[in-house]
């Protein structure tokens, strides 16, 4: 109850764990803004912890996933089912459709993938986190932080005004906003529009955006005669 000492508490936990290349870190959910905690490796390799769970050609298709989504256009940070599935035979020793179709369900299972209603996979927050270091060590210049907490962003508004490097979390624009005046972008002091936004929902024009509020179940198939 007492976050001074909670933050003491913390601090003397993660000397020790320091020491053995681990630390407790506090980061938000970037759909719901809830505080999450985890045990995170301070060292690159952190990858090698999946290890217990997958299989070599198994993480060599979840990096491969991990690359498309943070290099995608326009910043959307995701990537639809049927890339995903055609990259499975990218990979040096392939695999069919089917085990990559089971994998990825694993990967999303496990907390690892985030699939969204509109089928496409974006990074989780576990993986946001656990792999941290991971990511900003391959990914420097695809990855945003979040103009208000810092942390990285792949699910959030950006500014309109195009060499304007304001990025939001939706919960960390709720929170500022509710405090301001006016609805003014925190750096160039634009208005600020929430609909500019990045992400798995970026992906969609304007008329699927509005579709999607009404009818939200149809999405996978305007997708699909997207893509096919
Ligand atoms: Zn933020
Ligand atoms: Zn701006």
């Amino acid at each position: 109850r007492n976050p001074e000492a909670f933050q003491d508490f913390i601090a003397t936990i993660n000397q020790k764990l320091n020491t053995i290349d681990l630390e407790f870190r506090k980061s938000h959910d970037e759909t719901d803004g809830k505080a999450v905690w985890a045990l995170v490796n301070t060292k690159g390799d952190e990858v090698v912890k999946l290890a217990t769970e997958y299989s070599p050609i198994e993480i060599a298709y979840f990096k491969h996933l991990i690359e498309l989504i943070v290099t995608a256009d326009d910043e959307a940070f995701s990537v639809s089912s049927i890339t995903a599935l055609k990259e499975a035979s990218k990979l040096k020793t392939t695999i069919t459709k089917n085990t990559a179709e089971n994998l990825l369900q694993r990967f999303v299972d496990d907390k690892w993938l985030i699939l969204s209603q509109g089928g496409r996979y974006s990074l989780s927050q576990r993986t946001i986190l656990e792999l941290q270091v991971y990511l900003k060590e391959e990914f420097e210049d695809n990855l945003i932080e979040c103009t208000l907490c810092y942390d990285i962003v792949t699910q959030g508004q950006r500014c309109d005004v195009q060499q304007c490097k304001s990025r939001l979390h939706h919960h960390c624009a709720r929170r500022y906003f509710s405090s301001q005046n006016e609805k003014i972008c925190p750096t160039c002091k634009i208005p600020w529009k929430d609909s500019n936004e990045i992400g798995e929902m970026r992906n969609n024009t304007g008329a699927m955006r509005s579709r999607r509020r009404d009818r939200r179940i149809n999405d996978q198939d305007d997708y699909l005669q997207d893509y096919c």
